[in-house]
């Protein structure tokens, strides 16, 4: 190749060596994250070979960021939220402030400035959104309480990060004197608590922007943007409904730190949040969902570039001290507290698990402190080992809690009460722990039928199996659609239909049928596959949209595959017919097989 091509040569070194390192990673039962950090690692400076651009890799990143942020606003729901509130914002304020303290002892024993032994802290105290999420996904605790309260407690953090990137610039340029490292942070605070109105002014002035900003996006953002989004939608067009996704989502996260000086996460967070309530919501977490993933690779493989794998062999202590913080100390911290909320041990151990690592966050953490010169080196060092090690320690984590509980659930037990009103109080606590009810277990239906997705055409179906009195059950990968049915009282599993785990809880091997009714007719056909080498008996009903399509989903076990847009074409030759008093043979249009029995076999219970 001619031409010097660094912008191309970051893109591509990043993304196949991430692809490969990831696929290694997920082969090995890790996160694919951890690949992609090792494959940033390999393209960075400190391992031979070549060597990607170093400016340009973090900027590529930052659109990563953007988008991440975004689809956190997505899918952020205050009602959600403010159902856990009770645990979640004390809970995580008091963690944070716990690892921020043994953050900052850290930092203050190796003699660092004050600022940067707290950012050092902060950046300790904060999880992963994306590996906490994938992991509670992955053991179907996403709609469980103990869930919601990790998810809630992420959120409190991930707010309380966002105010902390903007305040934490704020102090240190009024702090700081502009030239140098001169702890600017401590500076700044210690002025502000002696009624400095210098910094006190300017973090005024940024929570004002930051207030003026969220006011703007509230009253007019949430009114132009979906009103935008769906003229877009009305066109009809995909691909301009993708870049105005991206539009909105760059636009005003750029517009936000330009103009109100918020960070650029932060303006893309509301951007997410204020479409969050619209229909179109769904569509564009979907949209945006390609270029997020392939950003957010970028954005793991330049946070791997920066790490010098030197720091395990010349820093294995401070090392090991960091991630105890991480992963013994901030747990621990978060396990107290749930226990102190009289929540179930269950409870407690999965939060804490869930909590024991770091993420994107603590990099941007990091990088902002060494930019400002508040932290060292070495502390961003060893945020990133830290990072990488407590990511590819997580699933260790949950493994080592899951066989934890019943010993401490035992240890509980066997504790002798002293006294009557003791042992009546523990009676009582014990009841109030029993119920852990939250977890997921199989269906006890039989002879049922099974509905896989429930969206335009799942809905019909299901509502025309409750009427008849059918029993079903059905599998949704939205956690939105699941607390419709939940609301509803239909039964359903939440997860992706093709996970063998998820097929599981619907006692495929006793029910009489089966209706897959999403749009992705390979996942339908892994789907039907399943079923059928379960259950050689079961009904298998699909749903296709092209004529090869049905034929590939017959060939995986589909007795009766249902074409959409044939149905479509039918439905409007029905209509024409009325019109020009045309009638259309009745067996031209189903075959003879497409009714699916309603059934009548009774509700069953073990
Ligand atoms: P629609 O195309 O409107 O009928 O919606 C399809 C529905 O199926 C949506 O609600 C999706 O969330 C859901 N869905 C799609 N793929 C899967 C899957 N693999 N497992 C479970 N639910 C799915």
């Amino acid at each position: 190749m001619p031409h010097d091509t660094p912008l191309i040569s970051t893109i591509v070194g990043g993304l196949v060596l991430a692809f490969v390192f990831g696929a290694i990673a997920h082969r090995l039962r890790m996160p694919p994250l951890v690949g992609y950090l090792i494959a940033g690692v390999l393209v960075g400076p400190h391992t031979p070979g070549y060597v990607a651009d170093q400016s340009l890799a973090p900027e590529l990143a930052e659109i990563g960021v953007i988008l991440l942020m975004f689809g956190v606003g997505l899918h952020f729901s205050l009602k959600d939220l403010l159902s856990v509130r009770g645990i979640a914002v004390p809970g995580a304020i008091a963690q944070i402030a716990f690892a921020t303290l043994l953050g900052w002892a850290l930092g203050a024993f190796l003699g660092w400035p004050t600022g940067g032994s707290l950012v050092f802290g902060l950046a300790l105290s904060v999880a992963s959104t994306v590996v906490l999420l994938k992991a509670l996904q992955e053991r179907r605790l996403v709609e469980t309480e103990r869930g919601r309260i990790a998810v809630g407690w992420l959120i409190v953090e991930d707010l309380a990060m966002v105010l902390a990137l903007v305040l934490i610039p704020a102090a240190a340029s009024i702090g700081g004197d502009g030239h140098g490292p001169v702890e600017p942070l401590s500076a700044g605070l210690s002025r502000l608590f002696g009624f400095d109105l210098g910094i006190g002014a300017m973090i005024a002035m940024t929570l004002v922007k930051v207030a003026l900003f969220v006011a703007l996006m509230l009253v007019f953002g949430r009114k132009l943007i979906p009103w935008t989004m769906h003229r877009i939608a009305h066109t009809g067009s995909r691909e301009l409904f993708r870049l105005g996704v991206l539009a909105i989502a760059l636009g005003v996260a750029f517009g936000a730190a330009k103009l109100f000086g918020v960070s650029l996460a932060l303006g893309a967070f509301f951007a997410g949040m204020v479409l969050a309530e619209s229909e179109l919501s769904h569509r564009a977490a979907q949209e945006s969902l390609p270029l997020r993933d392939a950003f957010a690779v970028l954005f793991f493989v330049s946070v791997g570039m920066l790490f010098d794998p030197n720091i395990l062999i010349d820093r294995p202590l401070l090392i090991l001290a960091t991630i105890f913080i991480i992963v013994i100390g901030k747990s621990l911290a978060a396990f107290l507290i749930v226990l102190a909320f009289k929540k179930p041990l269950g409870t407690a151990l999965t939060i804490s698990a869930s909590l024991g690592q770091i993420g994107e966050f603590s990099f941007i953490l990091a990088a902002l402190g060494v930019e400002l010169g508040l932290l060292p080196e070495e502390g961003r060092d060893l945020i990133l080992a830290g990072a990488i090690i407590s990511i590819v320690l997580n699933p260790l984590l949950f493994f080592l809690c899951d066989r934890m509980r019943p010993l401490l659930e035992g240890a509980k037990r066997e504790e002798p009460a002293a006294d009557p009103a003791a042992a009546a109080a523990e009676a009582g606590a014990a009841q109030e722990q029993a119920p852990e009810d939250d977890e997921v277990h199989p269906t006890a239906l039989s002879g049922h039928a099974i509905l896989i997705g429930y969206g335009r055409v799942g809905r019909i179906v299901g509502q025309n199996l409750k009427s008849s009195g059918t029993p079903f059950l059905v599998i949704e990968d939205s956690d939105k659609r699941i607390g419709e049915l939940k609301a509803q009282g239909i039964e359903a599993f939440m997860g992706n239909a093709v996970a063998r785990e998820t097929l599981d809880l619907a006692n495929l091997s006793t029910a009489r049928s089966l209706a897959i009714a999403i749009p992705n007719a390979f996942e339908a056909c892994r789907i039907a596959e399943q079923a059928r080498s379960v259950n050689p008996s079961i009904l298998i009903v699909a749903r296709a949209h092209s004529d090869a399509e049905v034929d590939e989903l017959k060939q995986y076990g589909a007795d009766t595959v249902i074409m959409g847009e044939r149905e479509i074409a039918l439905g409007m030759v029905d209509r024409l017919a009325q019109v020009h008093h045309e009638s259309v043979p009745y067996e031209d249009r189903h075959e003879p097989d497409t009714i699916i029995p309603t059934g009548t076999a009774p509700l069953e219970k073990e």
